[in-house]
């Protein structure tokens, strides 16, 4: 193993005192095992190993995020492991690779959501009442998590249309998904809201790898005006206790604290934003809205051809089961299938989500709707 070096490292302007490798240093630690390396078959793991034997790197670009998490896994196993996963991901989201399972899985705890924010499909009003609103039973969840580990799905994220939090066994799903071995990262979003002190342990104890909190503003008013129905003030206090207790009882914690603005008016002070969230998370990032308050109502981009690397590289089930492209067709206009009686790789492999895939490589986006108008561009 190579030896750490950097001690109290500053990474997303936090301080960690974990070690953080180099990228050097990590195909070193993995060369020096590379003999007791096992892969199992997977030609992804043995191109890994073949690489890292003949020409001392890692076959595909690796960023300071994936550098991080391979610093924190104990065995050079480990590190191979999530690195095929991350491999695996960069060539469906890059290259449109079609695998027997979806790299990354964003399963929804519930559909409802405490907020109505403007530039959010939670003010559709066709959309909040049934059949669209529920909540995950514990049984489908289990089921899913297990599903996900036997599949190697390395990533998955606890939220998708509402607040994830309101579900009243939020942090023993959490706690589930810590215990599976092949699911390497774990990331939830919360607007923040009911970000108790017993959640916020939860999520530091079940090495939550990111939680992102939707934040939009630094001034009361007019965040209060973005996140319709939400306390300012509450909500900046429950960040301020998340980080608190991090600081406090997790110093060691691979957790990222991530507050992460939508810029809906376009004249964000950034510098501003940044400044007033800062001290309370680890990372600050602001982007601007993509148009899915009202999704099938936008108008066409027909100049928008290329294909969405979501159909290739990751699967959202909604809190009944139902398997979507994304969250921009919040309506499910196309479902591919329904993990509540089927499973997650036949579903994955259904026949529909092909067709859905030749449509895009053939640059026909446009027979889908809300493809044809939601105006995310991977070109
Ligand atoms: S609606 Fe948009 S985000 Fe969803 S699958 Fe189609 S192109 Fe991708």
């Amino acid at each position: 193993m190579t030896e750490a070096i950097y001690q109290n490292l500053k990474y997303h302007g936090q301080k960690v005192v974990s070690s953080i490798l180099t990228e050097e240093q990590l195909v070193i630690s993995l060369f020096n095992d590379i003999d007791n390396l096992i892969d199992n078959g997977h030609l992804l793991k043995k191109e890994i190993i073949n690489n890292i034997k003949s020409f001392k790197n890692i076959p595909f670009p690796i960023s300071n995020h994936e550098i991080f998490y391979c610093s924190n896994l104990d065995t050079p196993q480990e590190k191979l492991n999530y690195l095929n996963h991350r491999y695996k991901f960069y060539k469906a989201n890059k290259f449109h690779e079609e695998y027997e399972s979806p790299p990354y899985l964003l399963l929804e705890p519930v559909s409802a959501c405490n907020l109505r924010c403007p530039m959010c499909f939670q003010i559709d009003k066709t959309f909040t009442r049934k059949p669209f609103m529920g909540i995950m039973k514990w049984d489908l969840f289990t089921r899913l998590i297990d599903e996900a580990e036997e599949l190697s799905v390395g990533s998955i994220t606890l939220a998708s249309r509402g607040e994830p939090t309101m579900h009243p066994k939020y942090s023993e799903m959490l706690k589930y998904i810590s215990k599976k071995k092949n699911i390497f990262e774990l990331k939830t979003n919360t607007n923040g809201t009911f970000l108790s002190e017993d959640i916020c342990h939860s999520i530091f104890n079940s090495g939550v790898s990111t939680v992102v909190i939707s934040a939009d503003h630094y001034e009361k008013e007019k965040f209060e005006a973005l996140r319709k129905g939400s306390n300012f003030d509450k909500i900046v206090k429950n960040v301020m206790q998340l980080n608190e207790i991090k600081n406090k009882y997790y110093k060691n914690t691979r957790t990222e604290i991530r507050v992460s603005g939508i810029d809906f008016h376009k004249n964000l002070d950034r510098e501003k934003f940044n400044n007033f969230w800062q001290p309370y998370c680890d990372t600050v990032s602001v982007g601007y809205a993509v148009e899915r308050w009202d999704t099938y109502a936008n108008e066409p981009h027909p100049e928008i051809k290329s294909p969405c690397s979501f159909l290739w590289d990751r699967m959202y089930v909604w809190w009944d089961g139902k398997a979507n492209p994304c969250d921009a067709d919040y309506k499910s206009y196309m479902s591919y299938g329904d993990v509540s009686t089927s499973t997650i790789k036949d579903v994955w492999n259904s026949k529909k989500l092909k067709e859905f895939r030749e449509l895009h490589l053939k640059k026909e986006r446009g027979c889908l709707n809300p493809c044809d108008r939601c105006g995310l561009d991977f070109g």
